[in-house]
């Protein structure tokens, strides 16, 4: 059977997820096309991207130096507002977000308002903007596929069955780089020692994120949105070989898992593709050599991080989108070395502590929510410096 090529829009192809799409594109041939590839601010990055995958454009969210001179001589776009118009492209079939932070908002938001199945990995814009982009999924013909391999599993898990059946949703974290530091050494935790992740190769952000325990609230409060699941039927579980991507236990006793090796390109191709599952390349799952497979309790004293998310995500509104950006402003001070490793929950539990939870109608709510913990952050951070 041949049909005509699916047209893809990725939304931050020089990232590291962006990358990993584009190498799955790769080798399913002719079975996807690239409609547009967007970055943020490197354009030599993009260039030589585009020269390699040919798309009918590219978007740079950020204006570049007259000094840039791109050699690839396709189409170029600039600026946000073109960014957004190709997350709402109607020549694409699908998009992906791949961009990372808050800055993912608007494209979801046009994704879904378009229409599209939207293959999301920038979880930020979903915890930000909560029933905002829940109500652009269920208003239109859009999908929302999640990329983030826990969710991943999870959809895969659930084939299609209804909240009520489940009873809990078990979502794995391996554990990140100080799973086993004592919690009186983490004032001497440096960037360069965080940004070392045992088992995933990810942007900076996330795998701050991941050292902090953010990424997991986060992740909860992803689930929560997603899957329509209550908080208090949503647990994490450490395991550090990231083999067993989530669980998710049916009222009838049954717990389902989904595994593999940990590499973001199956379920990015699962995103593309699902339900069909195309063939890939991968490592073999097995079972004597990869085992035994070990679980434990996450450590939540020590990463107030997580905590902090969740409860975040319990009170909801605008309490999510304020957890996001402080976050966002530690992570960037922390990596500046404005800010400590242990600085990086003080201050986003300052921001909470002061700012008053509203609920959300708009995106002028989210947007106010968003600017104002990012003030409260900046703040925070030259009082601790
Ligand atoms: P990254 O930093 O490697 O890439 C981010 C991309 O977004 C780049 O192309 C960058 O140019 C673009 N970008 C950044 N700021 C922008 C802005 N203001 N406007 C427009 N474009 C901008 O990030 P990543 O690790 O690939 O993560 C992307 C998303 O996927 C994040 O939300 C992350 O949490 C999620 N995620 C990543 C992984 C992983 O393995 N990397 C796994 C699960 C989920
Ligand atoms: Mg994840």
């Amino acid at each position: 059977m041949t049909s005509s090529p699916k047209g893809v829009v990725l939304l931050g192809a020089t990232g590291s997820i962006g990358r990993s799409t584009l190498r799955v594109i790769d080798r399913q041939g002719d079975r996807f096309r690239l409609v547009a590839m967007t970055a943020g601010s490197r354009g030599e990055s993009l260039d030589e991207l585009a020269a390699a995958m040919n798309p009918d454009y590219v978007v740079l969210a950020r204006r570049p130096s007259e000094r840039f001179e791109p050699g690839w001589t396709g189409e170029w776009r600039y600026g946000r507002e073109a960014l957004a118009e190709a997350a709402a492209d109607p020549a694409a079939d699908l998009v992906v977000n791949a961009l990372v932070g808050y800055a993912g908002l608007e494209s979801t938001l046009a994704a879904l308002g378009a229409g599209h199945r939207l293959a999301l990995a920038n979880k930020e814009s979903l915890v930000a903007g909560g029933d905002l982009v829940l109500d652009a999924w269920r208003d239109g013909p859009g999908e929302l596929i999640p990329v983030d391999s826990e969710h991943s599993a999870i959809h895969q898990c659930l084939a299609g069955r209804p909240p009520r059946e489940v009873s809990r949703l078990i979502l794995t974290a391996s554990g990140g780089p100080f799973r086993e530091l004592p919690s009186d050494r983490f004032g001497d935790i440096q960037p360069e020692d965080a940004l070392a992740h045992p088992t995933w190769s990810m942007g900076d952000k996330i795998t701050i994120d991941s050292a902090t325990m953010a990424n997991k609230a986060l992740e909860v409060i992803e689930a929560h949105l997603l899957f329509d699941v209550p908080y208090e039927k949503i647990e994490v579980v450490v395991h550090p070989s990231s083999i067993v991507h989530s669980f998710v236990e049916f009222r009838d006793g049954s717990t389902i898992a989904q595994m593999g090796h940990p590499s973001m390109e199956i379920p990015i191709l699962y995103a593309l593709s699902g339900p069909e599952r195309l063939p890939n390349e991968y490592r073999n799952f097995d079972p004597v050599a990869d085992g035994p497979l070990v679980f434990e309790s996450l450590r939540s004293e020590q990463f107030p991080m997580f905590e902090l998310g969740v409860s975040a995500g319990r009170a909801g509104g605008t309490q999510p989108a304020a957890y996001n950006a402080a976050n966002e402003v530690a992570v960037r001070s922390f990596l500046d070395h404005r800010l400590s490793f242990p600085g990086i929950p003080e201050v986003v539990e300052d921001v909470l502590t002061r700012m008053t939870p509203r609920p959300v109608t708009s995106i002028e709510d989210v947007e106010a929510a968003d600017f104002e913990a990012r003030t409260l952050a900046r703040e925070s951070v030259i009082r601790l410096n």
